[in-house]
Protein backbone atom coordinates (compact mmCIF):
# COMPACT_ATOMS: atom_id res chain seq x y z
CA UNK A 1 0.00 0.00 0.00
CA UNK A 2 2.78 2.49 1.19
CA UNK A 3 4.61 1.42 -2.38
CA UNK A 4 1.46 2.35 -3.91
CA UNK A 5 1.41 5.62 -2.57
CA UNK A 6 4.46 6.57 -2.94
CA UNK A 7 4.57 5.25 -6.60
CA UNK A 8 1.09 7.20 -6.94
CA UNK A 9 3.11 10.86 -5.94
CA UNK A 10 5.96 10.10 -8.35
CA UNK A 11 3.55 10.14 -11.22
CA UNK A 12 1.79 13.19 -10.08
CA UNK A 13 5.07 15.00 -9.36
CA UNK A 14 6.55 13.84 -12.67
CA UNK A 15 3.05 15.17 -14.18
CA UNK A 16 3.09 18.58 -12.79
CA UNK A 17 4.51 21.56 -14.92
CA UNK A 18 7.71 23.36 -13.70
CA UNK A 19 5.69 26.26 -11.98
CA UNK A 20 3.42 24.10 -10.15
CA UNK A 21 6.92 22.06 -8.79
CA UNK A 22 8.60 25.42 -8.01
CA UNK A 23 5.10 26.17 -6.02
CA UNK A 24 5.38 23.13 -4.34
CA UNK A 25 8.65 23.24 -3.07
CA UNK A 26 8.82 26.65 -1.98
CA UNK A 27 5.26 25.76 0.38
CA UNK A 28 7.26 23.41 1.53
CA UNK A 29 10.40 25.74 2.86
CA UNK A 30 7.70 27.99 4.07
CA UNK A 31 6.25 25.26 6.12
CA UNK A 32 8.87 24.31 7.45
CA UNK A 33 10.76 27.13 8.30
CA UNK A 34 6.84 27.79 10.10
CA UNK A 35 7.67 24.75 11.89
CA UNK A 36 11.27 25.24 12.91
CA UNK A 37 10.06 28.85 14.36
CA UNK A 38 7.03 26.98 16.29
CA UNK A 39 9.92 24.82 18.26
CA UNK A 40 11.31 25.88 21.78
CA UNK A 41 14.69 27.37 22.00
CA UNK A 42 15.68 23.62 23.73
CA UNK A 43 13.95 21.77 20.30
CA UNK A 44 16.13 23.87 18.39
CA UNK A 45 19.09 23.35 19.43
CA UNK A 46 18.44 19.78 19.63
CA UNK A 47 17.55 19.15 16.27
CA UNK A 48 20.85 21.14 15.37
CA UNK A 49 23.03 19.60 17.48
CA UNK A 50 21.46 16.11 15.90
CA UNK A 51 21.80 17.09 12.65
CA UNK A 52 25.84 18.38 13.65
CA UNK A 53 26.34 14.92 14.42
CA UNK A 54 24.78 13.57 11.50
CA UNK A 55 26.79 15.61 8.80
CA UNK A 56 29.87 14.83 10.87
CA UNK A 57 29.17 10.88 10.66
CA UNK A 58 28.35 11.63 6.71
CA UNK A 59 31.34 13.64 6.31
CA UNK A 60 33.72 11.10 7.98
CA UNK A 61 32.29 8.31 5.50
CA UNK A 62 33.16 10.01 2.34
CA UNK A 63 36.01 9.45 0.05
CA UNK A 64 39.09 11.50 0.42
CA UNK A 65 38.70 13.36 -2.91
CA UNK A 66 35.10 14.24 -2.05
CA UNK A 67 36.53 15.53 1.69
CA UNK A 68 39.37 17.33 -0.36
CA UNK A 69 36.75 18.82 -2.89
CA UNK A 70 34.50 20.11 0.58
CA UNK A 71 37.34 21.35 2.39
CA UNK A 72 38.19 23.38 -0.88
CA UNK A 73 34.50 24.98 -0.81
CA UNK A 74 34.86 25.70 3.01
CA UNK A 75 37.82 27.58 1.90
CA UNK A 76 36.73 29.20 -0.39
CA UNK A 77 33.69 30.36 1.82
CA UNK A 78 35.84 31.42 4.60
CA UNK A 79 37.85 33.62 1.58
CA UNK A 80 34.54 35.54 1.01
CA UNK A 81 34.49 36.70 4.65
CA UNK A 82 37.61 38.48 4.50
CA UNK A 83 37.87 42.19 4.35
CA UNK A 84 39.79 43.91 1.35
CA UNK A 85 42.89 44.46 4.19
CA UNK A 86 42.61 40.87 4.77
CA UNK A 87 42.31 39.40 1.30
CA UNK A 88 45.34 42.03 0.06
CA UNK A 89 47.41 40.30 3.01
CA UNK A 90 46.85 36.81 2.38
CA UNK A 91 47.64 37.58 -1.46
CA UNK A 92 50.88 38.95 -0.45
CA UNK A 93 51.72 36.07 1.47
CA UNK A 94 50.66 33.95 -1.09
CA UNK A 95 53.26 36.03 -3.72
CA UNK A 96 56.07 35.93 -1.10
CA UNK A 97 55.77 31.82 -0.34
CA UNK A 98 56.14 31.43 -4.02
CA UNK A 99 59.28 33.08 -3.77
CA UNK A 100 61.13 32.31 -0.68
CA UNK A 101 62.78 29.01 -2.00
CA UNK A 102 64.87 30.26 -4.46
CA UNK A 103 66.09 33.52 -1.81
CA UNK A 104 69.52 33.34 -0.49
CA UNK A 105 69.48 36.18 1.54
CA UNK A 106 66.79 38.10 3.08
CA UNK A 107 66.21 41.58 3.39
CA UNK A 108 64.70 43.23 6.52
CA UNK A 109 61.26 43.91 5.07
CA UNK A 110 61.43 40.27 4.28
CA UNK A 111 62.69 39.54 7.78
CA UNK A 112 59.47 41.76 9.00
CA UNK A 113 57.18 40.49 7.06
CA UNK A 114 57.60 36.61 8.14
CA UNK A 115 57.89 37.94 11.60
CA UNK A 116 54.28 39.23 11.16
CA UNK A 117 52.91 36.32 9.39
CA UNK A 118 54.95 32.86 9.66
CA UNK A 119 52.32 31.47 11.49
CA UNK A 120 49.72 31.96 8.28
CA UNK A 121 51.62 30.07 5.91
CA UNK A 122 53.79 26.56 6.08
CA UNK A 123 56.42 27.95 3.94
CA UNK A 124 56.88 31.24 5.51
CA UNK A 125 56.68 29.12 8.98
CA UNK A 126 59.60 26.96 7.46
CA UNK A 127 61.66 30.00 6.22
CA UNK A 128 61.28 31.64 9.70
CA UNK A 129 62.39 29.11 11.67
CA UNK A 130 65.42 28.57 9.64
CA UNK A 131 66.20 31.67 8.96
CA UNK A 132 65.47 34.20 12.31
CA UNK A 133 65.29 31.44 15.14
CA UNK A 134 68.99 31.64 15.69
CA UNK A 135 71.72 34.09 14.99
CA UNK A 136 73.44 33.87 11.91
CA UNK A 137 76.59 34.54 13.34
CA UNK A 138 76.19 31.26 14.96
CA UNK A 139 76.50 29.28 11.98
CA UNK A 140 79.22 26.80 11.43
CA UNK A 141 80.19 25.84 8.17
CA UNK A 142 82.56 22.83 7.23
CA UNK A 143 84.84 25.00 5.13
CA UNK A 144 85.77 26.27 8.61
CA UNK A 145 86.95 23.02 9.58
CA UNK A 146 89.58 23.20 6.90
CA UNK A 147 93.28 22.67 8.28
CA UNK A 148 94.57 25.83 6.27
CA UNK A 149 91.84 28.19 7.67
CA UNK A 150 92.48 29.58 11.05
CA UNK A 151 89.70 28.14 13.42
CA UNK A 152 90.40 30.82 16.23
CA UNK A 153 88.29 33.29 14.40
CA UNK A 154 85.10 30.77 14.53
CA UNK A 155 86.02 30.50 17.68
CA UNK A 156 85.88 34.44 18.68
CA UNK A 157 83.11 34.59 17.07
CA UNK A 158 81.50 31.93 18.88
CA UNK A 159 82.51 32.39 22.55
CA UNK A 160 81.47 36.53 21.85
CA UNK A 161 78.09 35.35 20.90
CA UNK A 162 77.83 32.87 23.52
CA UNK A 163 79.25 35.10 26.67
CA UNK A 164 80.82 33.68 29.59
CA UNK A 165 79.34 30.83 31.43
CA UNK A 166 77.11 30.87 34.23
CA UNK A 167 78.91 31.50 37.06
CA UNK A 168 79.13 32.71 40.96
CA UNK A 169 77.00 35.92 40.27
CA UNK A 170 74.22 33.95 38.59
CA UNK A 171 73.91 31.39 41.46
CA UNK A 172 73.98 34.28 43.80
CA UNK A 173 70.80 35.49 42.12
CA UNK A 174 68.92 32.89 41.75
CA UNK A 175 69.43 32.36 45.63
CA UNK A 176 68.54 35.70 46.10
CA UNK A 177 65.20 35.41 44.26
CA UNK A 178 64.06 32.55 45.48
CA UNK A 179 64.93 33.79 49.18
CA UNK A 180 62.63 36.54 48.50
CA UNK A 181 59.39 34.39 46.92
CA UNK A 182 57.17 33.64 49.56
CA UNK A 183 56.52 30.27 48.87
CA UNK A 184 53.13 29.72 51.28
CA UNK A 185 51.24 31.90 48.62
CA UNK A 186 53.81 31.41 45.45
CA UNK A 187 51.37 31.53 42.46
CA UNK A 188 52.15 30.45 38.83
CA UNK A 189 49.50 30.72 36.75
CA UNK A 190 48.83 31.44 32.57
CA UNK A 191 47.77 34.48 30.84
CA UNK A 192 44.33 33.28 28.74
CA UNK A 193 45.29 36.01 26.60
CA UNK A 194 49.07 35.40 25.69
CA UNK A 195 49.07 32.33 27.32
CA UNK A 196 52.32 33.21 28.64
CA UNK A 197 53.13 31.95 31.87
CA UNK A 198 52.94 33.99 34.94
CA UNK A 199 54.07 34.03 38.63
CA UNK A 200 53.06 35.79 41.87
CA UNK A 201 56.63 36.62 42.34
CA UNK A 202 56.63 39.37 39.27
CA UNK A 203 55.25 42.00 41.81
CA UNK A 204 51.62 42.60 42.75
CA UNK A 205 50.76 42.66 38.85
CA UNK A 206 52.35 39.48 37.77
CA UNK A 207 48.90 38.46 37.92
CA UNK A 208 45.59 40.36 36.98
CA UNK A 209 42.66 38.97 37.37
CA UNK A 210 39.15 40.33 35.64
CA UNK A 211 35.63 38.93 35.39
CA UNK A 212 34.73 38.44 31.95
CA UNK A 213 32.00 41.93 31.55
CA UNK A 214 34.81 43.94 32.73
CA UNK A 215 37.37 43.01 30.02
CA UNK A 216 38.23 45.55 27.60
CA UNK A 217 36.53 45.85 24.10
CA UNK A 218 39.30 44.33 22.15
CA UNK A 219 38.62 41.13 23.63
CA UNK A 220 35.84 40.89 21.75
CA UNK A 221 35.14 39.45 18.41
CA UNK A 222 34.05 41.30 15.94
CA UNK A 223 30.91 40.88 13.22
CA UNK A 224 33.05 39.70 10.82
CA UNK A 225 34.98 37.20 13.06
CA UNK A 226 31.61 35.91 14.59
CA UNK A 227 30.14 35.67 10.99
CA UNK A 228 33.25 33.26 9.91
CA UNK A 229 32.99 31.06 12.87
CA UNK A 230 29.42 30.34 11.50
CA UNK A 231 30.42 28.60 8.42
CA UNK A 232 32.87 26.36 10.64
CA UNK A 233 30.78 22.86 11.32
CA UNK A 234 29.98 23.71 15.46
CA UNK A 235 32.61 20.78 16.37
CA UNK A 236 35.68 22.01 14.76
CA UNK A 237 34.73 25.91 16.85
CA UNK A 238 34.31 23.52 20.09
CA UNK A 239 37.08 21.66 19.35
CA UNK A 240 39.59 24.12 17.38
CA UNK A 241 38.60 27.32 18.11
CA UNK A 242 40.43 29.98 20.70
CA UNK A 243 37.26 31.43 21.52
CA UNK A 244 35.12 31.58 24.77
CA UNK A 245 30.96 32.13 24.39
CA UNK A 246 29.81 33.73 27.54
CA UNK A 247 26.00 34.11 27.16
CA UNK A 248 26.07 34.88 23.46
CA UNK A 249 29.28 37.26 23.47
CA UNK A 250 32.04 36.05 21.80
CA UNK A 251 35.84 37.04 23.39
CA UNK A 252 39.45 36.15 22.08
CA UNK A 253 40.46 34.01 25.30
CA UNK A 254 41.84 30.33 25.62
CA UNK A 255 38.67 28.09 26.96
CA UNK A 256 41.26 25.86 28.67
CA UNK A 257 42.88 28.86 30.37
CA UNK A 258 39.04 29.99 31.42
CA UNK A 259 38.40 28.28 35.13
CA UNK A 260 36.19 31.14 35.91
CA UNK A 261 34.43 33.77 34.24
CA UNK A 262 34.35 36.18 37.22
CA UNK A 263 38.42 35.72 37.82
CA UNK A 264 39.92 35.32 34.40
CA UNK A 265 43.75 34.87 34.93
CA UNK A 266 45.25 37.37 32.32
CA UNK A 267 49.22 38.84 32.29
CA UNK A 268 49.25 42.97 32.70
CA UNK A 269 49.69 44.03 29.00
CA UNK A 270 46.72 41.77 27.75
CA UNK A 271 44.57 43.21 30.89
CA UNK A 272 44.59 46.58 29.87
CA UNK A 273 44.54 46.05 25.74
CA UNK A 274 45.45 42.31 23.86
CA UNK A 275 46.12 44.53 21.34
CA UNK A 276 48.97 46.22 22.44
CA UNK A 277 51.63 46.74 19.61
CA UNK A 278 53.93 42.65 19.61
CA UNK A 279 51.80 41.36 21.84
CA UNK A 280 51.38 38.07 20.90
CA UNK A 281 47.35 37.87 22.14
CA UNK A 282 44.63 35.51 20.69
CA UNK A 283 42.81 38.68 19.91
CA UNK A 284 45.70 39.91 17.70
CA UNK A 285 45.49 36.60 15.63
CA UNK A 286 47.91 34.33 17.40
CA UNK A 287 46.54 30.70 17.58
CA UNK A 288 47.96 28.49 20.29
CA UNK A 289 46.77 25.23 18.93
ZN1 LIG B 1 48.73 38.17 28.26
Amino acid sequence: MLCNNAAAQKKHRESLSPDDKVRILMNDAAAHKKQRESLSPEQQSQIKSINTAAHKKQYELLPPEKKARLMETKTEQRHEHLTEEEKKITAQIRSVAATLYEKVDLDKPTVEFLREHFYKDPTLALAYYYCCSTDPRMAIFNDELQPEVDGSVTWNRISNLIGSPIGQEEAMLCQETFNNLDQSHARIAACASCCECLLSADGKQGIVEMKIGDLPSEFLLTDSQKERLTTLPQYIVENHIQVVNHNGTYYHLNPDLVFDVNQIVLCRVCAENPMTKDQESIAAGNDYG
